[in-house]
């Protein structure tokens, strides 16, 4: 374990996403001289550009649950079925795959599910507190999510989440087919059952939050540097990083660089899971239909979002790595549920998008010290939920970094994946 790094040491943060971004900004508020590093424009090449802008407070559930495995085969032999993996990626994927469907068994998953609960609790209030601090109260809005059932089989099975939601002190309130349809006019009559979930917000448009992030953070004295970060070496007590041809020497490192991430950790002889699990969306900016406030489509694994850029749809989940293109039967698809969701909008022009959510194969984002040097740190693996937890890891950073809360993030540790 590592000792609290003082105040006034330099950290560098590799990877300007949201994680990132909100990292930034909160080592600075404690006192710290950070470079926020990034290849590209901060906020534009990963998941954080165009994601569905929900800021979930009731994720409670790791993604590998109990019988994922049966329930996966059957996804896969469907068409209409959230789940892909193209065959060119089935080799490169299967050692995580077996990782993910272990964490769905026994005191694996519970615990899991008890790191993810305690990430969950207050993150809607922590983003609240976050945007204000930064000058952009105005870009989140407190709106409950409306999940929408088409099937008594499906809003079946849903039960003993919202059980779950309920035990954990997650408000919901269930609604009909007429209230649904009173609550969402422009909807196809085709939802039977629907819940709203009342933990939960929404921003004005992902890309922007990032950008007007890290110009606090810049206001706050936090340098942005444009470049690549190839390796982590350590250098004494301190780490130095290769960015492009320069090397520079931190005093300490921290590693937001999403999927990217893995290779990193491997730099410095770490194994750290992180998978793309690529999701798909398109985007009506001048939609003739609306909806009124954040949807899930449960039976089509997708969400819904009317956002400044406009009426956002996607979702799903195509395990392919990040080299392979982006598969364009993914948005076709997410075209034919936008139309039969919402009626009038076959032939609204859309922009299309895919990005890479960097996936842990039990759903818990590591926020750990570097097992191989005390003075590396990851926040990495948010999955389908970076934006929703931001804040939060931000704030658990700076414990970690700052007062060496190590204990207390066991559960997010390194050790998981890594012997020390
Ligand atoms: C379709 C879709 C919908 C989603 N909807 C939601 C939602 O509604 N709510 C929610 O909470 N989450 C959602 N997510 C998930 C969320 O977008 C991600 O969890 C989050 O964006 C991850 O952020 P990050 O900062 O960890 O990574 P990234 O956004 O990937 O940022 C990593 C950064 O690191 C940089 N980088 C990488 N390698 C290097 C290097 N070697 N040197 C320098 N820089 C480097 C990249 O350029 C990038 O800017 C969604 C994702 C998708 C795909």
């Amino acid at each position: 374990m590592g000792k609290p790094l003082p105040s006034g040491a330099t950290i560098a943060v590799v990877g300007a996403g949201i994680i990132g971004a909100s990292a930034a900004f909160v080592l600075a508020e404690r006192g710290y001289k950070v470079t926020l590093i990034d290849r590209a424009e901060p906020g534009r090449s990963g998941p954080s550009f165009g994601n569905a802008g929900h800021v979930v407070g009731s994720a409670i559930h790791p993604l590998a649950e109990p019988g994922i495995a049966l329930d996966g085969l059957r996804m896969l032999a469907n068409p209409d079925a959230p789940l892909k993996i193209p065959a060119a990626y089935l080799g490169r994927i299967a050692p995580w795959l077996w990782r993910f469907w272990r964490s769905s068994t026994g005191s694996a998953y519970q615990q899991s599910r008890t790191a993810l609960t305690a990430l969950n609790a207050g993150a809607v209030d922590e983003t609240e507190a976050l945007f204000a601090r930064a000058g952009m109260s105005e870009k989140l809005k407190r709106a409950p999510a409306l999940y929408l059932y088409e099937s008594e089989a499906s809003w079946r099975t849903s039960l003993s989440g919202w059980a779950d939601r309920d035990r954990a002190g997650l408000v919901s309130t269930q609604v009909d087919a007429a209230e649904i349809r009173r609550l969402e006019p422009d909807l196809a009559p085709i939802f039977i059952h629907g819940m709203l979930s009342q933990e939960w917000a929404i921003v004005t448009d992902p890309f922007e939050i990032v950008t007007r992030l890290v110009a606090a953070a810049q206001r706050l004295g936090v340098a942005l540097e444009r470049g690549r970060v190839s390796a982590i070496q350590p250098t004494g007590e301190r780490v130095s990083l290769g960015i492009d041809s320069a090397t520079r020497t931190y005093d300490a490192v921290l590693v937001t660089a999403g999927v990217w991430s893995r290779d990193l950790a491997k730099t410095l002889e770490e194994y750290l899971p992180v998978e793309a699990e690529r999701g798909y969306n398109v985007t009506y900016s001048s939609a003739p239909v609306g909806i009124q406030r954040p949807l899930v489509l449960a039976d089509r694994g997708v969400v819904a979002t009317a956002l400044s850029p406009g009426l956002r749809i996607g979702g799903w989940t195509e395990l392919g790595g990040i080299n392979l293109p982006p598969n364009p039967a993914r948005w076709a698809k997410m075209r034919a549920i936008s139309a039969a969701i919402l009626p009038g909008i076959e032939t609204a022009p859309a922009v299309e998008w895919m990005g890479h959510r960097p996936s842990m194969p039990d759903s818990v984002p590591v926020i750990s010290r570097s097992l191989r040097h005390p003075a590396v740190f990851y926040a990495v693996g948010h999955g389908h939920y970076g934006l929703s937890y931001a804040a939060k890891t931000a704030r658990l950073v700076g414990e970690l970094i700052g007062d060496a809360a190590d204990i207390r993030l066991a559960a997010h540790g390194m050790i998981r994946f890594n012997r020390p």
